[in-house]
C-alpha cells in the first residue's frame, strides 16, 4: 500500500538501466565482431605476400637445380681431364673423355646459362672444338686436358653464383617474414588500443546520458511537488489520476476554515506550520492509504481507492474526527472552535474525461459544507 509519508507524490517510473545494459551488450557484441572482422581482413591482406614469397623461394630451388647441373657438368669435365691424363690406351682415353665432354655439354647447354653467364657460350664452343679435335686426333691428351680448365672454371663460377642467389633469396624471405609479422603484431595492438578507446568513449557517453536522464527525472519530480509540505501539487494529481486509468478512485478536497483569520492571529510562518501539520495529519487519518496533494493556498486533495461511496464517506468522517482529536488551536475562529476543515468528496472511474467532473463534484460538495457553516463533510453521489 502507498503511504502518504513515504510516497506523497507520484514518482515517474525510472528504469533506464536494464534497457541501457541490453543496448550496451549489443554494442559490445557489434564492436567485438567489427574488431574481429578488421583483424581477419588485416591477416588476409598481410598473407598475400606469403604466396609470391613462397613462389619466389621455390623458383629459387630452380637455382638449386641450376647449381646441381653445373656441378655435375664440372665433375664430368674433371673426369674427362683425369681420363685424358690417365695411362690407359689412347683410343680408350679419348672415347671416355668424349663421352664425359658430351654429357657435360648437354648439362651446360641451358638457355638460362647462356643468357645469364657470359662464359657459358665460349665454354660450349670450346667443348665443341675439343670433341671435333678428338675425332681427328688433332690435339694431344695433355693439351686437351689443359683446354678443359676454362669450361671447368666457368662451371665453378656458375655453381657459386647459383649458390649465392639461393642464399640471398632465403635471406630476403626471412627478412620479409619478420617485417610482415611485425606489421601484424603492431596492427593487432593498434586495433586492441582502438577497442579500448571505443569502450572508454562509449562508457563516458553512457554515464553522461544516465546522468542527464536522472537529472531530467529529478526536475520532473520537483516540478510535481509542493515545496512547503513536500506532498504533490496539482500537476501530480493529474498525473496520478491518468496513471490509474479505469480504476475506481475517490477524490477528497479539503479546505481549512477561516485560515485567513488563523494567519492574522498567529502570523504567516505559523500558518505555514499548520499547513505542514495538516498534510501529515490528513495522511495519518486516511490510514496512509491516500496520495496527498496541496492544490494551492489552504486547499488539499486526497486520492484513494474507492470501491463505493460508503468507503469514501468513511474516510471523510475519519478525517473530520481525526482533526478534532488533534485539537489544533485557532484563537480567531468565529465559532470559538479549534482548527476546522470543510471536506467534499466524490467517487469516479479514473479517466481523462471523468476527472474534471469528479473534481467539480467534490468541489461542489465542499462548498455546500462551507455554505452550511463549515466544519463538516459531504460527498456527491454519481459524479
Ligand atoms: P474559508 O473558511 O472560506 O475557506 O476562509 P479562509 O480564510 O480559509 O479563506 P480562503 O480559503 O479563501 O483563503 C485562503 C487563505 O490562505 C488566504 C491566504 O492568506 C492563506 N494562504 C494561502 N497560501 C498560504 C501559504 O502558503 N501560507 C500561509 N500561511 N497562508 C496561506
Ligand atoms: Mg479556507
Amino acid at each position: 500500500m502507498v503511504t502518504s509519508k513515504t510516497r506523497p507524490v507520484a514518482q515517474p517510473t525510472v528504469r533506464p538501466r536494464p534497457l541501457a545494459r541490453q543496448h550496451r551488450y549489443f554494442t559490445w557484441l557489434s564492436l567485438s565482431l567489427m574488431s574481429f572482422l578488421a583483424l581477419m581482413v588485416l591477416i588476409v591482406y598481410e598473407s598475400r605476400w606469403v604466396y609470391p614469397e613462397i613462389q619466389g623461394y621455390f623458383s629459387q630451388t630452380g637455382s638449386l637445380t641450376g647449381q646441381q647441373l653445373s656441378t655435375r657438368a664440372r665433375v664430368y669435365l674433371q673426369n674427362a681431364q683425369s681420363e685424358l691424363l690417365s695411362d690407359q690406351a689412347e683410343q680408350d682415353a679419348l672415347d671416355a673423355a668424349t663421352l664425359d665432354i658430351d654429357l657435360a655439354y648437354g648439362l651446360t647447354d641451358v638457355h638460362i646459362y647462356r643468357r645469364e653467364y657470359t662464359c657459358a657460350e665460349p665454354s660450349l664452343k670450346e667443348l665443341d672444338r675439343l670433341a671435333a679435335l678428338f675425332v681427328t686426333r688433332g690435339i694431344d691428351r695433355v693439351a686437351a686436358a689443359m683446354a678443359l680448365f676454362a669450361p671447368i672454371q666457368c662451371l665453378t663460377y656458375i655453381e657459386m653464383n647459383q649458390l649465392d642467389r639461393r642464399g640471398a633469396a632465403i635471406n630476403d624471405f626471412s627478412e620479409s617474414t619478420r617485417q610482415h609479422s611485425q606489421v601484424l603484431t603492431y596492427s593487432s595492438l593498434l586495433i586492441f588500443v582502438m577497442g579500448l578507446a571505443f569502450w572508454w568513449l562509449h562508457e563516458r557517453q553512457l554515464k553522461r546520458t544516465d546522468r542527464a536522464t536522472q537529472e531530467t527525472f529529478e526536475w520532473i519530480k520537483r516540478a510535481m511537488r509542493d515545496p512547503l509540505t513536500g506532498i504533490g501539487n496539482r500537476s501530480a494529481l493529474h498525473h496520478d489520476v491518468l496513471a490509474q486509468q479505469h480504476q475506481s478512485l475517490g477524490l477528497i478536497l479539503v479546505d481549512i476554515d477561516f485560515f485567513k483569520q488563523y494567519n492574522d492571529a498567529y502570523g504567516h510562518p505559523q500558518g505555514d506550520t499548520l499547513l505542514r501539520q495538516l498534510a501529515t495529519l490528513i495522511g495519518e487519518t486516511l490510514n496512509d492509504e491516500a496520495q496527498l496533494y496541496r492544490l494551492g493556498g489552504d486547499e488539499f486533495a486526497a486520492l484513494l481507492h474507492c470501491p463505493n461511496t460508503d468507503t469514501l464517506k468513511r474516510y471523510c468522517r475519519q478525517l473530520i474526527e481525526g482533526l478534532r482529536e488533534a485539537g489544533f488551536a485557532h484563537p480567531a475562529h468565529p465559532d470559538q472552535k479549534g482548527v476546522t476543515l470543510s471536506v467534499g468528496g466524490s467517487c469516479f472511474v479514473a479517466d481523462e474525461a471523468t476527472f474534471p467532473n469528479a473534481y467539480e463534484a467534490a468541489d461542489k460538495a465542499l462548498y455546500r459544507v462551507k455554505a452550511m457553516g463549515r466544519d463538516g463533510w459531504q460527498v456527491t453521489e454519481d459524479a
